[in-house]
């Protein structure tokens, strides 16, 4: 426990990501240490044929390593295995296809890429201008949600991580139509909704996403919350986690959604 919270990590990477810079196991440790009550890790499952690390996930090995670390932390820590899908709209089938054959206990849907270009990059930039630049990843999100493959909608506005030095800084209020479409649609298929620190450890000064917008999800009723950090590494495990949690709280959000077996379990977020 965290300052008084309930504390979870929802978003964390290992080895098993082609980008993880820790073990499972010296996440584990560093969660233990910070007092974390859960840590979920979520692993980059990407399906890309022309992504050179698309093959990278070995799914046996991953499962076989949270496994022992579940018995080496037995009672200290509750370890969840989770996985972080990139969604682009045209490969779909493929998704829908592994999670049939693939068990894990929530999945993230997360967008990087629209139209085969990464957000924000001078490439993907120049056939847009500002609104349209984000109206066209926060429509890539929408088609993730409408989907119904995944249980948390991941780092919304990660757009930002580029998006701001291309278009400087940014606001949710152009783009409260799709945002509310895309909430809807969220809050209708009982999905949960990630608020994200990396923007944080990044050095952008905002999380993803903007506290405006999750005050938009709260007040289209939207509760139903994790928190993730996207540490690739130790020292990003949990960042000012108490910042997320007292935004969520701000905005009238007082639980988390936690996942077993992709079945929601919700906890008080003040212990
Ligand atoms: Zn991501």
């Amino acid at each position: 426990m965290i300052r008084n919270f309930y504390s979870i990590d929802y978003q964390v990477h290992s080895f098993r990501s082609h980008d993880g810079k820790a073990s499972i196991a010296e996440q584990c440790s560093k969660a233990v240490e910070l007092g974390l009550d859960e840590i979920g890790f979520t692993e980059h499952k990407d399906f890309d044929p022309f992504d050179p690390e698309v093959n990278y996930f070995e799914y046996d090995r991953y499962m076989q390593e949270i496994e022992e670390a579940r018995s080496a932390w037995k009672g200290k820590l509750i370890i969840r295995a989770g996985v972080e899908i990139d969604y682009q709209i045209w490969f779909e089938d493929k998704i829908a296809e592994y999670l049939q054959n693939h068990s894990f206990d929530f999945v993230l849907g997360s967008v990087h890429y629209v139209n085969r270009k990464m957000i924000m990059t001078p490439e993907y930039n120049k056939t847009h201008n500002q609104v349209s630049a984000y109206q066209s990843y926060f429509l890539e999100v929408l088609h993730s949600v409408q989907s119904g493959l995944f249980d948390v909608l991941s780092h919304l506005e990660y757009a930002n991580r580029r998006g701001i030095a291309a278009w400087g800084p940014y606001s949710p209020e152009p783009h409260r139509d799709v945002l509310t479409a895309i909430f809807q649609e969220l809050i209708s298929r009982d999905m949960a909704f990630e608020i994200n620190t990396a923007g944080l450890h990044q050095n952008l000064g905002v999380m993803y996403p903007v506290e405006q917008t999750v005050q938009i999800y709260a007040s289209l009723g939207g509760r139903k919350i994790t928190i993730g950090s996207d540490a690739h590494h130790p020292d990003q495990l949990a960042w000012q986690f108490a910042d997320a949690a007292q935004t969520a709280l701000r905005c009238g959000i007082s639980s988390l959604a936690t996942y077993q077996n992709r079945i929601c379990i919700m906890k008080p977020l003040k212990a």
